[in-house]
């Protein structure tokens, strides 16, 4: 099964930092082992001639299914199949996974798909870029994006030494390839991928053509260090229902002095270029898409928790509660509805690739920032005070106090053990240190938000709506003019 074999593939000397540790084993480490046991029931699903049609396809010259995430779409159903295998994935993981490499597999997939374009920037990129695909496709490999360098002093740039010697940038060049040094910061999903997509967010001038790369990185180089954020993960499953499966670990990657092959240094040394590539509209089109999928599901668990919880300490029928539920569900429709314009509103690019528009899914991201805080506040207000009455654990309703804790836990349409449950549920998506950091994530996954909504003003064609005003005032100085 797939499954096994990317647990499997995880024991290949990755240096991985937890706690002052290095972790030699990651698949048996307390911190990964519930989400592991996620990610390999999702790649098993290839495997299941029930599931496979869901997340994969055909392909036929492998006589194997691949992941959806690979799929080139040319027609609306092959852009169908693709929404439905990041929905799906999705669905299994309640919207809390965001990363299960299906986001960055798309970005391959969308270099790939439009290779002979981009082979302008370098003529070797479509030959290095579709070795790559096939062999990701084809290897059901896991991968993630590493982007952002790190927060060090953001008022200073690349002419500040300070900063400029500890940006990812190359040290020198070899016959095999290139050799970095630097950090990257936040790779979620980092000590358990096999590769990580990496490019830099900023804009640098021509002359910082050592810092301006794109590249594929095996997790196992040598000299690449992977260092992780506390873990979130707690074998407690009753009482941490979220951070027992879906603690998505977050890192910090150190380059010190890595070979990356040439084969994997997909452009180098023109910031141009570079920036070319990152702006490329048919791989941000098909990787964008998947985050407001996923997102969906993730507003979908939100919005069902909130109504169980009403419904549990017999809320609803408050008009104020009403109105808040019915806001949930104005923010679910409000992103489907511009993820299926996306999609109803694809674009084929120059080789007739069949893009979502981006305009829609940029919207979406952005509106994502505020609503999913808006949501997790809704379920605080709805819940009350009710998610810190709840035990500490489920124990005390086995125990001497049993028959009081059935007493006084009891809901008003559930029962006490369950209304519990519920609310632990809740509590880990509000109050755990998973669910402070998925605040965080829809803040600012997609970038700064603050940022974002500015580009999208400054990208804009402002005259088509500010045209109509001036006509209009034009024509009414017209009519005073002549009274
Ligand atoms: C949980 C989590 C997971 C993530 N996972 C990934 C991942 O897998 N891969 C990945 O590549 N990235 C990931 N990111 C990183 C994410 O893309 C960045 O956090 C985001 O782009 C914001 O950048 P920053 O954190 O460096 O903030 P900064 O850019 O340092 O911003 C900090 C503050 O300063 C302001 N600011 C900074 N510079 C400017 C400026 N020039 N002009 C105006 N205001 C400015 C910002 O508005 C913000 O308020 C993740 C982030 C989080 C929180």
């Amino acid at each position: 099964m797939r499954g096994d074999q990317f647990i499997e593939s995880l024991y290949d000397g990755r240096s991985v930092w937890l706690e002052g540790k290095q972790i030699a084993h990651v698949p048996e480490h307390s911190a990964f082992k519930g989400t592991l046991s996620t990610i390999k029931t999702l790649f098993n699903m290839l495997d299941d001639p029930s599931q496979r049609d869901k997340v994969g396809y055909w392909v036929p010259e492998k006589e194997r299914y691949a992941h959806s995430a690979f799929l080139v779409p040319y027609t609306q159903q092959e852009l169908q199949q693709r929404s439905r295998s990041f929905s799906c994935w999705s669905a299994e993981t309640n919207g809390m996974m965001s990363r299960l490499s299906d986001y960055a597999r798309s970005l391959v997939t969308g270099w790939y798909a439009a290779r002979e374009q981009l082979s302008a920037l370098d003529p070797a990129f479509a030959v290095k870029i579709s070795a790559y695909y096939e062999g990701a496709r084809d290897r059901d490999l896991f991968l993630t994006t590493a982007i952002i360098d790190p927060q060090i002093d953001r008022s200073s740039g690349l002419d500040d030494h300070r900063i400029a010697e500890r940006f990812l940038h190359v040290v020198r060049e070899t016959s095999e390839g290139i050799v970095v040094r630097g950090a990257k910061m936040i790779a979620t999903g980092a000590p358990y991928t096999h590769d990580f997509v990496i490019f830099s967010f900023l804009q640098f001038q021509a002359e910082h053509q050592q810092h301006a790369h794109v590249l594929i990185v095996p997790a196992n180089s040598p000299g690449l260090h992977i260092v992780c954020r506390e873990s979130f993960a707690d074998e407690r499953e009753q009482n941490h229902p979220l951070s027992y499966r879906y603690d998505e670990m977050d890192a910090v990657l150190f380059f010190d002095d890595v070979l990356i092959p040439w084969e994997r240094v997909l452009l180098y040394g023109d910031p141009e270029k570079v920036l070319a590539l990152r702006a490329n509209r048919t791989a941000n089109g098909l990787a964008f898409h998947q985050n407001v999928v996923r997102f969906v599901a993730k507003l979908e668990f939100v919005t069902g928790i909130t109504f169980a919880i009403a419904e549990a300490i017999g809320v609803t029928g408050f008009l104020h509660i009403q109105e808040k539920l019915g806001e949930l569900l104005t923010q679910i429709d409000a992103i489907k509805a511009l993820t299926i314009a996306s999609e109803a509103k694809a674009v084929p690019d120059e080789s007739g690739v069949l893009v979502p528009d981006l305009s829609y899914i940029e919207t979406a991201r952005s509106l994502g920032t505020k609503y999913y805080p808006r949501a997790i506040e809704i379920l605080q207000q709805v819940g009350g005070g009710g998610f810190v009455q709840t035990p500490s654990g489920i124990e005390d309703f086995y125990g001497p106090i049993s028959e009081l804790m059935h007493l006084y836990f009891e809901g008003a349409s559930v029962s006490a053990e369950k209304k519990v449950e519920l609310f632990k549920l809740a509590w880990d998506l509000i109050g755990s240190p998973l669910g402070t950091r998925h605040l965080l994530y829809e803040k600012f996954y997609a970038g700064d938000p603050v940022r974002g909504l500015a580009n999208h003003y400054n990208r804009f064609d402002k005259e088509a709506l500010t045209d109509p005003i001036w006509k209009l005032l034009k024509a009414n100085s017209k009519g005073s003019l002549m009274i």
